[in-house]
């Protein structure tokens, strides 16, 4: 079969591999119809994910149907198609029983395998351990091109922005970072009944299309962005800050527009050490929450996705066939140039 492999920083190639087999009896293969790649995918590319070795297929986002599956699957069967979302679970260990398999200890000791720890999914098919804790039926009446996003976006936005910082109906919430998983954090604000959704980024086309995603206010960013921020509240700041970029100055930026009692919940990949203003932070009871994604949240998006409550199709705006993975990188990686969101990668 045909895989993206990772060869090192700065290196990738669309080449010939040994095909994905089941290896574990609770494995199944699954062909992938649809794929995209994650900011994540770009960070191992630079080098900043060590754990990721020559050799590894990348990806860990996709739809596709089962074709092959172990002795221990009961719970899928050749023919079903499915999601094979970021994280996966065996279950049972403590992490996944208390709802956090993000951590699950039996796979890896995170939750996040697929083009990490083991192959991923941009590739023609791809081995998917633990099954039946890990897999979701795709309901009927979702296309690949809206499911594809519950594999990682939407629930990142969702649970690590939206859940996490607690939005609650009436509040005021300020998300800095319109990129997609800024954008999914709009685009599901709303269903908790914010009264105010302020998306601030320094791209006037992720501005406009927050705007369209469902945020009430678009900040260009600029020496006066908190306080054009301040002066669309009451004053002291937002009940909710999201931060979805994962720079020193963005997550400060967040924490200057929350407002006393308020939640700052960062979304971004950090990768170097953020100095926050605790001496004002402690006295104004100020939440800083953070995490990775426990994708627990699938079930609830997919209802929402099918019922027409969450336009997840909006986050795709490029498609590309699998065997032109390539040009999909190039067009991702720089994103701001070409107005791209996320690219969906298609066999179909
Ligand atoms: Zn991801
Ligand atoms: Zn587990």
């Amino acid at each position: 079969m045909k895989a993206l492999v990772y060869h090192g920083p700065g290196n990738k190639a669309w080449e010939d591999v040994p095909d994905a087999t089941v290896a574990d009896p609770t494995d199944v293969v699954v062909r992938v119809e649809t794929t995209t790649i994650c900011g994540t995918d770009l960070h191992i590319l630079s080098g900043d994910v060590e754990a990721v070795t020559d050799g590894r297929i990348l990806g860990h986002e996709a739809v596709g149907t089962v074709t092959e599956v172990g002795a221990a699957v009961t719970g899928f069967a050749v023919g079903d198609r499915v999601l094979v979302p970021a994280i996966s679970r065996c279950g049972r260990c403590a992490y996944c029983q208390r709802g956090m398999p993000s951590h699950c200890q039996t796979v890896g000791g995170i939750g996040w395998i697929f083009g990490h720890l083991i192959d991923g999914t941009q590739a023609e098919a791809v081995r998917v351990p633990y099954a039946d804790t890990s897999l979701y039926r795709i309901p009927e009446g979702v296309a690949d091109e809206q499911a594809i996003f519950l594999a990682d976006s939407l629930p990142t936005g969702y649970e690590v922005g939206v859940l996490a910082g607690n939005v609650r109906p009436g509040h005021t919430v300020a998300v800095v970072g319109a990129g997609a998983v800024g954008l999914a954090a709009v685009l599901t604000t709303g269903l908790w009944g914010a009264s105010r959704v302020i998306a601030i980024d320094s791209n006037k086309f992720r501005l406009t299309q927050a705007l369209d995603f469902g945020a009430t206010d678009a900040v260009e960013v600029g020496p006066g962005t908190v306080d054009d921020v301040l002066a669309l509240t009451d004053g002291l700041g937002v009940d909710v800050a999201i931060e979805a970029v994962g720079y020193p100055q963005t997550l400060q930026t967040a924490a200057a527009l929350v407002r006393p009692g308020g939640t700052i919940a960062n979304i971004g990949v950090h990768g170097v050490p953020v100095e926050l203003p605790m001496q004002e932070m402690w006295i104004k009871n100020i939440t800083l929450t953070t995490g990775l994604v426990d994708t627990t949240s699938i079930p609830t998006l997919l209802t929402m996705v099918a019922s027409g409550r969450i336009p997840a199709e909006k986050m795709g705006t490029h498609t590309y066939r699998l065997d032109e993975i390539e040009r999909a990188y190039e067009v991702f990686g720089n994103a701001a140039a070409h107005e791209a969101l996320k690219v969906v990668i298609t066999t179909r």
